[in-house]
């Protein structure tokens, strides 16, 4: 439904996030949700145009939406996901359940090299088909902004046809969709032991990717069994020279140095985290590298999380996301911050700063979304609970009752 100028009236909380939007938060300010208690909130087309309280009589607005009782927020943003994808893996959870560990699934064709394979066979259009029905799930879940990775092609065509797909979602779905190129995922079996030619194939790609934007960041798998320091280093210093910033997994199995790395190469974030020394995380402090926090993946995979007190109380700026993958298949960032709070004793006041602005700002969005200011996107959420403690508290069903996107109520007070 859309409407010129909506009003959302009398939030029991109104969350805005308000504050100093040009770095992430960290520290203390992660706990700092700029609470209006029966807060209003005035959208015209798709801005913000007035928080809190306002002079305008409410018969001035096409739609007036009764937020009492509720909470209102900015819509959730996940900076980390495989969204893009074909088939599925639930094959695996048994194997993990007998004991084998992810990296061994790889190495036996499964894991990453399964979905490459089905995602090389799928047609353009069986993808956006697929990736659509996630994003409608997401939606509903209130997400308003995703990161998509591309790197189930592992060669030039596929990574390509990835990429194209996640431009043609970004264009007709609701959901704003920032790309980013992982064609250093793993290594594809047709390149076994010859990492150096399948990285210089993927190198090569970098300026019609840059030229297309086709993607804003270029990420790397560095982890043992996928690639090294030194190769991460060489793929994303070629991609910083093309104008794509670096991200990196780091640190989810074994910690090969991936997030001092990020720090040396300025790149806007570094994710998973799983065992990330005292040390890196000085240095990403330092660098102000982004800390993108993962528990689905822990989760699905039965391993350690990442230690988010540490991180927070070493000053790193922390964000979480679904990492949504045929691993680890979630669509909902309202379960990550449960699991951020049951399992990494994240509170859920950093929880929910590391799903929005902080979110924003590991995709270099936080100007335009992650929190409800004047002249930001209106990107918001109404949820059907009393207070925002509720959202983790109360887990494993959906507290969306409203999304606006862009302006538009896309779900809910039909
Ligand atoms: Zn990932």
């Amino acid at each position: 439904m859309s409407a010129t100028h909506i009003l959302l009236k009398n939030a029991s909380q109104l969350i805005t996030l308000a504050g100093d939007n040009h770095r992430p938060r960290t520290g203390k300010d992660m706990s700092e949700l700029g609470i209006i208690e029966h807060g209003d909130v005035w959208i015209s087309h798709n801005q913000i145009t007035a928080v809190g309280k306002d002079d305008r009589s409410p018969h001035e607005a096409d739609i007036v939406i009764d937020c009492t009782g509720k909470v209102v927020m900015p819509g959730f943003v996940d900076p980390h996901t495989h969204l893009v994808f074909a088939g599925s893996r639930e094959n695996e959870l048994e194997m993990k359940l007998k004991g084998h560990t992810y990296m061994e699934i790889l190495a036996a064709g499964g894991g990453i090299l399964s979905t490459v394979g089905k995602t090389r066979e799928a047609s353009k259009e069986q993808l956006i088909n697929e990736a659509t029905q996630r994003l409608n799930t997401m939606l509903k879940f209130g997400t308003t902004t995703v990161e998509a990775k591309s790197g189930y092609g592992l060669e030039p065509a596929t990574e390509l046809k990835m990429l194209e797909v996640a431009k043609e979602l970004n264009s007709q779905h609701p959901i704003d969709i920032v790309s980013t190129f992982l064609g250093a995922h793993a290594v594809p079996g047709e390149y076994k032991s010859r990492n150096k030619e399948y990285i210089d194939s993927m190198i090569a790609m970098l300026p019609e990717i840059a030229a297309n934007r086709l993607a804003w960041f270029c990420d790397v798998f560095c982890e043992k069994g996928a690639f090294s320091l030194e190769e991460s280093k060489a793929i994303l210093t070629a991609a910083k020279e093309e104008g794509l910033r670096p991200k990196i997994h780091a640190d989810e199995i074994e910690n090969l140095g991936g997030s001092s790395l990020a720090a040396q190469l300025n790149a806007i974030s570094a994710e998973h985290l799983a065992v990330t020394s005292e040390e890196d995380m000085k240095a990403m402090a330092q660098a102000g590298v982004v800390g993108v926090l993962l528990p689905g993946t822990p989760y699905s995979l039965m391993m350690e999380y990442a230690n988010a007190r540490k991180f927070i109380d070493m000053g790193v700026p922390v964000a979480l996301a679904t990492d949504l993958n045929p691993n680890c298949w979630t669509e909902s960032m309202q379960f990550i911050i449960s699991l951020a709070c049951y399992q990494m004793k994240m509170t859920p006041a950093e929880a929910i700063v590391a799903s929005t602005i902080n979110a924003a700002h590991a995709i270099d969005r936080a100007g335009e979304i992650g929190s409800i200011e004047i002249g930001k996107k209106a990107d918001i959420i109404i949820l059907d609970v009393p207070n925002y403690q509720h959202i983790p508290y109360h887990f494993g069903v959906n507290h969306v009752e409203t999304v606006i996107k862009d302006g538009v109520i896309v779900k809910g007070a039909e």
